[in-house]
C-alpha cells in the first residue's frame, strides 16, 4: 500500500473526516483490521485564514509548498491539500514536490462527468465561488463550469463555513438555509450540487438535498485510497456514503 500525505488543518474539523473516510475505505477493501498508511501535516488554520483575508496567496502557496516538501521527505507517495479553497495554490504545491498531488477539483469534475451531470451548483467559500480558479479548472477538466448562488446566498454559505463549521458548530437553522440555497439552484437550472468545501458534509448529506449532491471530501479521500491501493481498487473504492450517485454511475 502506498503512503498518503495529507496537508490538513484547514480546518481540522474536515481533516478528521478525511482520516476516517480513508481508513473506512481501506477497511472495506482489505478487511477489518486493515487501515490506511497516512502522514498528516496539520497546519494552524488561523495563520492560513490571515493570509486568505490579506490576499497573500503567494505566502499561502509557500506555506503549503513547505508542508508538501516535509511530507515528501517523510516518505509520502502522494499529497492532498485537504481543502477546496487552497487549491488556488495547488500548482505551486505540485511544483514543489516530485510526488503527485491528487487534485480535488479534477476528481470532483470526473465524478460529475461519470454520473452524467453538467450543470452543477457550487457551494463553497467565497474564494472558491468567486475567484475563478475553481470554475476555470473544472471547465478544463470537464468542459463545463459550475453555477454559483446569487450574492446573498454566497455570503450566507461563506459565513456558515467560517463562523460555524470550521469553528466546530453545526446549526440546524443553517442546514435549512443550505437546503433553501440548493432549492433555488435547482429552480435556476442546476442539475446537481457540489459540496465544494470540505466542511459542508458536516452540515448536510449530499443525498438528502433537492439536487443530487457530490461531497468533495468523500470524493477526494476515495481518490487517495484508490491511489494507495492501486488500480485494482478503482471499482470498489468510491465515495463512501452516497447510494443514489453510486447507482447512477453504475447504471
Ligand atoms: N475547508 C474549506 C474548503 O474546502 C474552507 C477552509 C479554507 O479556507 O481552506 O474550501
Amino acid at each position: 500500500m502506498k503512503r498518503i500525505g495529507l496537508i490538513g488543518g484547514m480546518s481540522w474539523e474536515s481533516t478528521a473526516t478525511y482520516y476516517r473516510l480513508a481508513n473506512e475505505a481501506v477497511r472495506a477493501a482489505r478487511g477489518s483490521l486493515a487501515s490506511a498508511d497516512i502522514l498528516l501535516h496539520s497546519l494552524d488554520f488561523s495563520a492560513v485564514v490571515a493570509l486568505q483575508k490579506a490576499g497573500r496567496w503567494d505566502l499561502a502557496a509557500e506555506m503549503l509548498a513547505d508542508s508538501a516538501r516535509r511530507l515528501e521527505r517523510a516518505g509520502a507517495d502522494c499529497v492532498l491539500i485537504c481543502t477546496n479553497t487552497m487549491h488556488l495554490v495547488s500548482a505551486e504545491v505540485q511544483a514543489a514536490v516530485s510526488i503527485p498531488l491528487i487534485d480535488i477539483i479534477h476528481e470532483t469534475g470526473a465524478t460529475l462527468s461519470r454520473a452524467g451531470y453538467s450543470r452543477p451548483l457550487l457551494l463553497a467559500t467565497a474564494y472558491t465561488m468567486e475567484h475563478g480558479f475553481y470554475a476555470d479548472r473544472m471547465e478544463a477538466a470537464t468542459g463545463f463550469r459550475p453555477l454559483v448562488p446569487d450574492a446573498e446566498d454566497r455570503a450566507f454559505v461563506h459565513r456558515v463555513i467560517f463562523e460555524e463549521l470550521c469553528a466546530g458548530r453545526v446549526d440546524p437553522a443553517s442546514r435549512r438555509g443550505f437546503e433553501a440555497v440548493v432549492e433555488r439552484g435547482r429552480a435556476a437550472g442546476a442539475d446537481s450540487v457540489i459540496l465544494g468545501c470540505t466542511e459542508i458534509g458536516l452540515l448536510v448529506r449530499p443525498d438528502a438535498l433537492a439536487l443530487p449532491g457530490v461531497c468533495s471530501t468523500e470524493i477526494h479521500a476515495a481518490a487517495a485510497v484508490r491511489f494507495a491501493l492501486g488500480e485494482a481498487a478503482r471499482e470498489t473504492v468510491t465515495w463512501t456514503d452516497n447510494a443514489k450517485l453510486r447507482e447512477r454511475v453504475a447504471a
